[in-house]
């Protein structure tokens, strides 16, 4: 089957916006009657909310559609898929080995849709034809999506993959001193960590990537220039283009900021995008923070109509420099699950985090919330320091943390100080020993069926 050129699937997302609205309109009617058609659980959620697909005449037809959520997804996960089991080729799942994972379902025509996908966003970051491109996502490991996904793309456009996966950070390096990859894809945990490495060794001038793209966790500030996790990633891999990407294994929702850096671009010919208000769903304005929902096109098997992926963010007005007419997301500022209330008020935990690790002497940092003998949220703070600190000075960086977190938070803290190898082990592994796919730096043990994803 014949598909589109790159510059054909750039083009669409360069239209006037409202033309690119109409068009997603289509989609979107079509979209909800093959799913209201083929799939029990929607079928039932829009007989229940006496809504049919020949109602929608209108954007704000489509808004009353009840939103999906993740808990609907686990609960009625077996009654979502549109196709029969015969016509599956895979199987992926959205979550680590703790969490109560999400089978996502995909056919052949939806692999060819996520090829498709890929291949636009790694043109859109740069990615050539010629280009040998290292994969340290795992691909084989835990049934997970982000692998495969960019397999998919780089095999659409004939590049060259190397299918490392993560770890063996010794023979990682190796590999690449012998086959000099111009693209590096992966986590930026796991990057900084191989860069770290290289630098140590004096390898990292030898084997200095193009461009490296990472996706898994945030390494950009709400102005899209980089957080701590991308200055450290931008020190030690010194001259490689990076570029952030979005992604989630539902969907697969991505989209890449392009080299003008404003905003994710994620193609509107496969998602349609809604930033919404917390509390009352509405869509809020361009610029203000809100949480995401997703409707994915010619999903076959697995469809998602209004899913709330729950990445708070914000979306863009106008077009890009770079003549993307698209919609285009803020940097991911949070999770919805990962709010706080106190007095009242919502606090981001990841708000809490990012000021926790302002503090130069902080290494690693991680929270957990947990319910107090009062039954009152409590907020526990653990660190490690990048120095060897007397407890004079180790006191001192608590109170300063501590003062700051009250400050801004008004909230009061417990801080503990652990060894840089206890928060990694406790970041990066379950209980059960077995290695996350990416690091988590929430606990919620609250009990409240909250899942680190
Ligand atoms: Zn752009």
């Amino acid at each position: 089957m014949k598909s589109p050129s790159l510059k054909k699937y750039i083009k669409f997302n360069h239209q006037p916006f409202d033309f690119i609205r109409k068009k997603q309109f289509l989609k979107i009617k079509e979209t909800v009657s093959y799913a209201y058609n083929n799939s029990k659980f929607y079928r039932r959620l829009y007989d229940n909310a006496k809504l049919s697909p020949d109602k929608i005449k209108e954007f704000s037809d489509f808004e009353k559609l009840p939103l999906v959520r993740r808990k609907d997804l686990h609960k009625y996960n077996w009654d979502i898929p549109a196709v029969s089991k015969d016509k599956w080729i895979d199987i992926s799942t959205t979550s680590g080995t703790t969490a109560r994972p999400i089978y996502l379902p995909w056919t052949k025509k939806d692999f060819l849709r996520l090829a498709q996908i890929t291949y636009i966003l790694h043109g859109l970051a740069g990615i050539r034809k010629k280009d040998l491109v290292q994969i340290t996502y795992p691909l084989g490991m835990g049934m997970w999506i982000a692998g495969l996904h960019n397999w998919l793309g780089l095999y659409k456009k004939e590049s060259c993959s190397l299918r490392f996966g993560p770890g063996f950070t010794e023979s990682q390096l190796h590999n690449m001193e012998k086959l000099r990859p111009d693209v590096l894809l992966g986590s930026p945990s796991f990057l900084f960590k191989l860069g770290a490495y290289a630098k140590d060794r004096k390898m990292q001038k030898k084997i200095k990537p193009r461009l490296i793209c990472v996706s898994g966790e945030n390494i950009v500030n709400h102005d899209f220039k980089f957080n701590d996790l991308g200055v450290k990633l931008e020190k030690v891999w010194e001259g490689s283009d990076i570029r952030p990407v979005y992604g989630a294994s539902e969907g697969p929702i991505c989209g890449v900021v392009c080299n003008k850096g404003q905003g994710y671009h994620i193609p509107a010919q496969f998602f349609y995008l809604e930033v919404l208000d917390i509390k009352t769903h509405n869509i809020v304005k361009p610029g203000n923070r809100g949480v995401l929902a997703i409707t994915v096109f010619d999903a076959q098997a697995f469809p998602l109509i209004r899913y709330v992926l729950g990445d708070i963010t914000s979306s863009f007005e106008g077009p890009c420099q770079c003549g993307w007419n698209s919609l285009r997301l803020g940097p991911i500022l949070g999770r919805v699950d990962r709010l706080l209330k106190v007095k009242g008020v919502l606090i981001n935990l990841e708000d809490i985090r990012s000021l926790v690790l302002k503090n130069k002497d902080v290494e690693i940092a991680y929270l957990e919330i947990i319910k107090d003998d009062n039954l009152i949220d409590q907020v526990v703070v653990y660190i490690s320091f990048n120095n060897k600190f007397d407890n004079f000075n180790r006191k001192r960086v608590k109170d300063d943390i501590k003062f700051k977190i009250k400050s801004k938070f008004r909230i009061n803290t417990k801080i503990f100080v652990k060894s840089n190898e206890k928060l990694l082990k406790k970041v990066w592994f379950t209980e059960k020993n077995e290695r996350r796919r990416k690091p988590v730096y929430i606990f919620d043990d609250r009990g409240a069926g909250w899942q680190n994803k």
